[in-house]
């Protein structure tokens, strides 16, 4: 439990809506009724007004300032969440081609790939499907992508607990990557990129808004017949994310986050953070003969790491009093059960510590 000024607070390890930091929560409630001498709280506010503006303004500078952005590249902050990336990416990315390419690492990818099968032929290049997705495929043995409009991958598999350690090499293709949990977790050369997204609820602040980094010469490619206004990446870029009612609130916390994340030394800082966190789990649970991850070291996700006790009803038991013991959302996705303790940005060592203690203790009374 964390013993805040005027409340007790659990660790929460939950995949997303996941823990925020407690000072970003801190600042929230302390200037919710009032933001910032303008009478009213910032979920109040026009997205118009040039209060709101400054938030607008403040936001891009500081993702491009962390993540070091190029000129070339806009930033966007919508809505629909992650899933909607997956329909908004092949509708305006496709252009003249007619297919393009995915890798298949796991649950998310498995959705990308069934919802750009509705507009296109889809060219799986490589899956981990044969190691359980326990490995992800080198790209010496994906298959050939140079004819397909784009190539998608997701960077880290929220579900697997599986992470990418290197960039695919694409060429003239462009490459397009699903960050959404692992966001700001540590530095990427957005250069590599066409597209990155990501939804918020995991590194970047609450769920209500969805940020997509692209590359203006993608803005060029022809969008699918029919696609819906909202859907148009272009209408987006034309009015700076304003196009209609913005998520405001969620804005606002994004914004929180990113002062804290600069606060905390930006993403190199938090990168060494996350690894020595990543590290201490994972190291307990190979020492262990009690819990188990049989994940290739190589791939191990810093963000998510899953693993099971001997049998499921041990998982479950674990899960029921780890919760007793304030420590929450340790169960592992539906999908592919066992446990599963994410250890985003916000999550701070004093949480690994508690879920060591604890894991140590009901290891040694089972
Ligand atoms: N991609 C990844 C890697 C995710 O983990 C998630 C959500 N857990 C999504 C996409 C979908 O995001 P949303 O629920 O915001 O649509």
């Amino acid at each position: 439990m964390q013993q805040t000024k005027n409340t007790t607070r659990v660790f929460n390890f939950s995949a997303g809506p996941a823990t925020l930091p407690l000072v970003v929560l801190e600042k929230i409630q302390a200037e919710l009724l009032n933001w910032h001498n303008c009478g009213m709280s910032v979920m109040e506010l026009s997205h118009r007004s040039s209060e709101f503006k400054n938030i607008v303004d403040e936001s891009q500078k500081n993702i491009r300032e962390l993540m070091q952005i190029p000129k070339n590249y806009h930033v966007l902050f919508l809505q629909g969440g992650g899933r909607s990336q997956f329909a908004m990416i092949p509708m305006n990315i496709l252009g003249d081609f007619s297919s393009a390419a995915y890798v298949d690492n796991g649950i998310w990818s498995q959705i990308a790939i069934a919802e750009a099968k509705i507009y296109t032929n889809v060219n799986v290049v490589a899956s981990g499907e044969g190691s359980k997705y326990k490995e992800i495929p080198t790209q010496k043995e994906w298959r050939d992508f140079s004819k397909d409009a784009y190539l998608y991958y997701v960077d880290n598999e929220t579900v697997n607990g599986i992470e990418y350690q290197f960039v695919p090499e694409t060429g003239d293709v462009p490459l397009v990557s699903d960050m959404s949990s692992n966001i700001l977790s540590r530095p990427f050369d957005v250069s590599k990129y066409g597209i990155i997204f990501a939804c918020a609820q995991k590194n970047l602040g609450t769920a209500g808004i969805t940020m997509v980094i692209i590359r203006d010469d993608l803005l060029n490619r022809s969008v699918v017949a029919n696609t819906p206004s909202m859907f148009r990446f272009q209408n987006h870029v034309n009015d700076n994310s304003l196009y209609n009612t913005a998520p405001t609130f969620s804005w606002y916390v994004v914004n929180e986050v990113l002062k804290w994340v600069k606060a905390e030394g930006g993403l190199a800082a938090l990168a060494k953070h996350n690894a020595t966190k990543a590290k201490k789990l994972y190291d307990y649970i190979d020492a262990s003969d009690f819990y188990f991850n049989d994940i290739d070291s190589k791939f191990r996700s810093r963000m998510n790491v899953v693993f099971r006790c001997k049998t499921e009803e041990l998982d479950d038991k674990f899960e029921k009093q780890a919760q007793l013991q304030g420590l929450t959302g340790l169960k592992g996705h539906r999908y592919v059960g066992g446990l599963r303790a994410s250890i985003y940005n916000a999550m701070p060592q004093e949480g690994i510590d508690a879920l060591l203690e604890f894991m140590d203790h009901f290891a040694k009374s089972h």
